[in-house]
């Protein structure tokens, strides 16, 4: 399972960071990205989590 931001549509609001801080991360321009090649198993649930509460659905988790 793979995490994705689409960087032209992430508004910075750092939500899914405090969901789900194993996955996402704010980088330098204040957007959100994944800092794992693969969701780890255990953080799935959260990764889902932050999907569904992205404001703009600039998350994709699949
Ligand atoms: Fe960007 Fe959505 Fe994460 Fe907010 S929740 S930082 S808009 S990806």
């Amino acid at each position: 399972m793979k995490a994705n931001v689409d960087q032209d549509t992430c508004i910075g609001c750092g939500l899914c960071t405090s969901i789900c801080p194993a996955v996402f991360e704010l980088n330098d321009e204040g957007k959100s990205h994944s800092i794992v090649d693969e969701v780890p198993s255990n953080e799935e649930n959260s990764a889902k989590e932050a999907e569904g509460n992205c404001p703009v659905n600039a998350i994709t988790v699949e």
